[in-house]
This record gives structure tokens, sequence and C-alpha cells, in this order.
């Protein structure tokens, strides 16, 4: 989508320290990191959030989360907290689907 920062990321045309990438994938270090290790999971198709999954395209969500364990797994992270923020008043500021996946520090219980 156009003026959509991560679609821009996945075209290359924002630079990005990507982790892993497949077909459909992209995984990069987020730019302002809450946690040691800090990375973002976002499908390549624009969703604009988590309040946009549906049947149609819910198939990527599972994608998304065979993923994780993988790439956390691969930069040592045993523990670790996924995070999607839907809507502004979530702390929503990229209206592109992305999974925060946060460790590397005992992050305690958020819950
Ligand atoms: P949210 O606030 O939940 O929408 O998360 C958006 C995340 O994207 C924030 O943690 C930002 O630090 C991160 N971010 C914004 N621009 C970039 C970028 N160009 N590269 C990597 N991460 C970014
Ligand atoms: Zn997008």
């Amino acid at each position: 989508m156009k003026d959509c920062i991560f679609c821009k990321i996945v075209k290359g045309e924002i630079p990005s320290k990507k982790i892993y990438e497949d077909d459909k994938i992209l995984v990069f270090y987020d730019i302002e990191p809450k946690a040691p290790v800090h990375f973002l999971v976002i499908p390549k198709e624009h969703i604009s959030g988590a309040g946009e999954i549906n049947s149609e395209n819910s198939e990527i969500v599972a994608r998304i989360f065979e993923v994780i364990p993988k790439v956390a797994a691969d930069l040592g992270v045993g523990s670790y907290r996924i995070v999607t923020n839907n809507g502004p008043d979530a702390g929503q500021t990229v209206f592109h689907l992305h999974f925060h996946v946060m460790g590397g520090k005992v992050l305690g219980n958020m819950a």
C-alpha cells in the first residue's frame, strides 16, 4: 500500500535490518528496541492490523506463529513476549500488521 512504511520495507524502498524472509513473511529488527532483542514479524501482504484478520487472510497468522519460535531460537532467545497493538488507543503507530517479539532480559509478567 502506498505510503505504508512497512510495505516500503518489504519492497526494499526503506532499509531494514532483516533477520528472516520468505515468500510471505519478513522479520526485521525494531528501529527503537524496547528490549535487548526486539524484532518485528510482518506479512508481506498489507493488512492494516489485527482487527483486519478474517477468514480470507488468517492463514498468514499461523505462518507467522511458526516463524517466531524459529527466529527466536536462532537468536538464542528462549523467553519472549509477543505483542500486537491494534488501533491508536492501543499504541499502534504503523498500520501494517506486525507482531513485536521482545526478549533477552527478564520481562516479568505484564498481564
Ligand atoms: P506499533 O507502535 O505497535 O505500531 O509498532 C511500530 C513499531 O515499528 C515501533 O516499535 C517502531 O519502533 C517500529 N518502526 C517504525 N519504523 C521502523 C523502521 N523503519 N524500521 C524498523 N522498525 C520501525
Ligand atoms: Zn503496508
